[in-house]
């Protein structure tokens, strides 16, 4: 089209120089009759830029929505449903920037399965994803707006709760743990009763101004105390030290 435009003014200059000098109506009409065919192939050249232009457009819209697709595939755990480690960071930075400017509390749980390796050794992998996908269940139902349940790790989970502090925060671990111990773990082919599975919870506070390395250090710290505490509960993080928290 840029080309045509170029050729289309160039006819303009020329026709414009014979007019000046045009002296009958027979050279009248040649220079109009090859002014209008310039300005014809002009409207065509135009016509099929136009369609080019519109056929890449769709299929930007095409890739954009695919690439959307992706995006959102790539922060997803294909077992649980929930949102992997990546996406969970992505979460955690925008929490912890949204805490500390709108000066509201935010907290995080590091929940483990208890003795997971034994109930995989003893029931086979596959009911253990099974296990895994009950457990990211239980969370599920227990979180709600713009909490974010992650699958952290194979059998560890992460969850961000905004507007939320530790008090709030271990209350709603405490619900979680509870779901998860009151599930009977039933062998679907053979109805075999399992038992049940436990899971350990560590709880920590977000404080402004400090890295999503150390608030997720502080809730790994409590988890920690959670299964050396003997599994099945819940552990906040250690208190501030007084004269720090006088500081
Ligand atoms: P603890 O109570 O101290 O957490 O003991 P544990 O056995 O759960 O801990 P450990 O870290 O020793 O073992 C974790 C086990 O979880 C190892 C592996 O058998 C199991 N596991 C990890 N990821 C997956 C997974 O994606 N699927 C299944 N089925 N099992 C997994
Ligand atoms: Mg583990
Ligand atoms: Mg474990």
């Amino acid at each position: 089209a840029g080309n045509e435009g170029v050729r289309y003014a160039k006819a303009l200059d020329t026709a414009s120089g014979a007019l000046r000098a045009v002296g009958t109506g027979d050279q009248l009409k040649g220079i109009i009759s090859n002014l209008v065919e310039h300005t014809h192939r002009m409207v065509e050249q135009n016509r099929a830029a136009n369609a080019r232009l519109s056929e890449s457009g769709d299929e930007i819209a095409t890739l954009k929505a695919r690439m959307a697709e992706v995006r959102e595939e790539a922060l997803k755990d294909p077992l649980t449903g929930l949102v992997n480690r990546r996406g969970f960071a992505e979460s955690m930075t925008a929490a912890m920037r949204d805490a500390a400017e709108d000066n509201t509390p935010l907290s995080l749980l590091m929940l483990d399965i208890d003795n997971f390796k034994q109930f995989n050794d003893q029931h086979g992998h596959q009911i253990g994803d099974q296990v895994i996908c009950l457990v990211a269940d239980c969370a599920k139902a227990n979180i709600k707006g713009r909490d974010t349940a992650s699958r952290y790790g194979g059998e560890e989970f992460a969850i961000l709760l905004p507007n939320t502090n530790i008090t709030g925060a271990k209350q709603l671990a405490e619900q979680i743990r509870k779901a998860v111990a009151n599930q009977k773990i039933v062998r679907k082919s053979t109805r075999q009763q399992l038992g049940t599975v436990t899971v350990s919870i560590g709880v920590a506070q977000y404080r402004p101004g400090e890295s999503d390395e150390a608030l997720s250090a502080r809730a790994d710290a409590a988890l920690y105390v959670a299964k050396n505490g003997g599994r099945n509960q819940v552990k906040g993080e250690a208190p501030l030290r007084r004269e720090m928290a006088l500081r």
